[in-house]
């Protein structure tokens, strides 16, 4: 009887929780309302080679249009260095291009469309003036060269992040991405170098990516680092086990210190099924796509654990293979605010998720830079 009542109970719950209609314009307005802050963006390893962001050729994920329709309030664009130039020391000449395709290629050919933002302050100017603010983050610490003094000269040009490795480990810092990879030598997380670094780019106040790197290096990160680090780009190991994606554990500790994972939509790091067929290298056309719903979870599962305050959004549109049905490009973002809405999130929860967690973490670390000056 008993059982029989919570089990009436429990679908009436579950048909009101579902049956709240969310109207275009609610959605509309909401998403308006928000400052979306999106931390991870690739079009940058197309701009370089000539690809107009103005023009919507339909081939990509990223384009000015889509990024008007979807209420995109700031880019962070990747200054994504390969790991390959790190052979023959080419990595800060190809730095200096990456940097060089945002502030001409994306800012200064499109100067009604974005404004260069080097603080979170100038991130609300430029969204009060229309424009959206474009940011550079440094993916691949192999970009300074082991050199403070390039760190330095990148910060200058404007980087406001460093994700301390891509895939391949570097001389100061282990990457996720090779730890089992034969002949790397890796070094247990930071090296005292590496140490150097990470105080380096607080004193600059420049954000401390842990996207990528060794589980070791993130804590070694955590302990070092005065200011808050985040994630640029990266889901939750809880729900695809990928070595790059977080475990609870450290999304907890990064939100202790006040940090935020921004949540990749990569497929592979979104849904498990995804993950397995991609490993098994089954043919692009045989691997299950994620969806939008996926990424609602790990955005949710994330909440759960570490709470609302340590989430927000780092597509990694154009450095991604596969992008969740229902967000398959940077003009989507207002489905995922209808999700959230369905998924009983307030206006309040998503304007922290789509922004000012990331401002707050922007400006702890423009408060510890200013300490040491
Ligand atoms: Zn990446």
């Amino acid at each position: 009887m008993l059982r029989s009542l919570l089990a009436v109970l429990a679908t009436l719950a579950l048909c009101c929780a579902q049956s709240r209609t969310i109207t275009d314009a609610e959605v509309e307005k909401v998403h308006r309302a928000a400052l979306l802050i999106d931390t991870h963006n690739d079009i940058t390893s197309r701009t370089v080679d000539g690809y107009d962001i103005g023009k919507n050729a339909g081939d990509g994920h990223t384009n000015l249009a889509g990024l008007r329709a979807g209420g995109v309030g700031a880019q962070f664009f990747a200054v994504y260095v390969a790991a390959g130039y790190v052979n023959g020391n080419r990595s800060a000449h190809r730095t200096l291009e990456m940097i060089d395709t945002v502030r001409h290629d994306i800012i200064d050919r499109y100067p009604n469309d974005f404004a260069l933002a080097l603080t979170a302050d100038d991130i609300e100017r430029a969204h009060r003036q229309g424009k959206i603010a474009a940011l550079l983050g440094i993916e691949g610490g192999h970009a300074i060269e082991d050199s403070l003094r390039l760190l330095r000269d990148y910060y200058l040009l404007g980087v406001r992040y460093m994700t301390l490795t891509h895939s391949n480990t570097n001389n100061w810092a282990d990457s996720s991405g090779d730890f089992d990879k034969p002949g790397v030598e890796h070094h247990n997380g930071l090296t005292d170098f590496g140490k150097q670094v990470v105080r380096e780019m607080n004193r600059l106040g420049m954000l401390v990516d842990i996207s990528h790197v060794a589980d070791k290096t993130f804590y070694d990160v955590l302990e070092v680092s005065t200011a808050p680090p985040f994630a640029s780009h990266s889901s939750a190991r809880a729900l695809a086990a990928a070595p790059r994606n977080m475990t609870d554990d450290m999304i907890v500790a990064l939100a202790k210190k006040g940090g935020v994972v921004q949540v990749n939509f990569s497929c592979g790091f979104l849904s498990q099924a995804t993950a397995d067929a991609e490993k098994a290298q089954k043919p692009r056309a045989e691997i299950p796509p994620a969806k939008l719903a996926d990424v609602v979870a790990h955005i949710d599962h994330m909440v759960k654990v570490a709470g609302i305050d340590a989430v927000g959004i780092g597509s990694d549109f154009d450095g991604i293979q596969c992008a969740p049905v229902g967000l398959e490009d940077v003009s989507k973002f207002p489905k995922l605010t209808r999700a959230l809405l369905e998924k009983g999130y307030s206006a309040a929860d998503i304007r922290k998720i789509y922004g000012v967690n990331l401002l707050r973490v922007m400006r702890s670390a423009e408060a510890e830079a200013k300490k040491s000056r």
